[in-house]
């Protein structure tokens, strides 16, 4: 059966702790690492989907799971994206005021004076000795690459960047930071939204919205890496936003292998062959270490 693979960021259902899986809930951690380390090393091309628990113990929050920032306020509506392009100067203006949404400017200050933990550093390692082939990565915090990893797909964008709505050039925040702190308030307004220089179209942050489309480039990279996976780890994700959540469920479909690390269970355990439960700081580099890596 093929599962079509949605192309917008949307949500899923958030199964949390309820659902049970009693048959690999009870096989002991050592066990569990023991076998994730042997499907790894007799897999062909092992590949990562990760979420906002890998930088849960960089200090930046998460937004499902156990003091998830959604699980005190709420999620966000589906309507983002038709909202920003109903009017971008006003959802610019909003943007650039740190008062409008203190949770958000907190959760962006959290990302700026983050600094990658050992779970980042671990997969890094994967990476430079050939056994991890690609991480696709929800986060947008860009600490993969500070800890050293090239093979990144950031599928939701990066906190980092900005990006053309219509051509889809990038360019970094700081440019654009640069730009708005030269002006006075009042002039300020007069340049926003910014728009790009390639092709004068509006720019936003390159973090994809609910109800935007991934970008092309993005979704296609994905799928090729998908396409030639055996052996996916899905690390620190509730697996519930779309078309990420997929990217597992599509490798099963073809006969791979799911490995889970999360300390929670999630929407997808009960597809997962090899569950490791804890925090990925601890859980990664004992995998790391069972595979011989130091
Ligand atoms: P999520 O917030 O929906 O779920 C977080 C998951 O992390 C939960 O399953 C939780 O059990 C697990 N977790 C919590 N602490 C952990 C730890 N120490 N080690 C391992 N796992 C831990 O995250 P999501 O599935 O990535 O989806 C949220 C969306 O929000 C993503 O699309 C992402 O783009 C964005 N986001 C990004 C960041 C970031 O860039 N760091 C942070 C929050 C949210
Ligand atoms: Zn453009």
């Amino acid at each position: 059966m093929r599962i079509p693979i949605p192309t917008e960021l949307t949500k899923g259902q958030y199964l949390g702790n309820e659902e049970y899986i009693p048959k690999l809930m009870n096989i002991p951690y050592e066990e569990s690492i023991e076998s994730a380390s042997n499907t790894i090393l007799s897999a062909s091309y092992v590949i990562a989907l990760v979420g906002a628990g890998l930088s849960a113990e960089s200090g930046i929050p998460t937004f499902r799971g156990k003091g998830g920032l959604w699980m005190k306020n709420g999620e966000p509506g589906p309507n983002q994206y038709k909202t920003f392009l109903k009017d971008p100067k006003s959802w610019w203006i909003n943007n650039i005021n740190e008062k409008f949404d203190p949770e958000r400017t907190k959760f962006r200050k959290a990302i700026d004076n983050s600094k990658p933990n050992k779970g980042h550093r671990a997969l890094s390692k994967m990476e430079f000795v050939g056994i991890l082939k690609h991480q696709i990565t929800q986060n947008v915090d860009g600490l993969h690459y500070i800890a050293g990893s090239r093979n990144v797909t950031e599928i939701h964008g990066s906190r980092h960047q900005m990006r053309c709505i219509d051509c889809e050039t990038r360019i970094p925040r700081q440019n654009i930071e640069m730009l708005l702190e030269k002006h006075p308030s009042s002039e300020k307004i007069k340049l926003l939204p910014p728009t790009c220089n390639e092709c004068g179209g509006i720019i936003k942050p390159d973090t994809v919205m609910f109800g935007e489309s991934i970008p092309n480039s993005v979704l296609e990279e994905c799928m090729n890496q998908a396409s030639k996976s055996d052996c996916i780890l899905v690390i620190g994700t509730s697996a519930t936003v779309y078309p990420a959540a997929s990217i597992p469920q599509k490798i099963k479909n073809n006969g791979g292998k799911i490995i889970e690390l999360n300390p929670s269970t999630t929407s997808l355990s009960k597809m997962a062959d090899i569950i490791i439960r804890g925090q990925t700081s601890h859980t990664i580099p004992d995998l790391t270490q069972k595979l011989g890596l130091q």
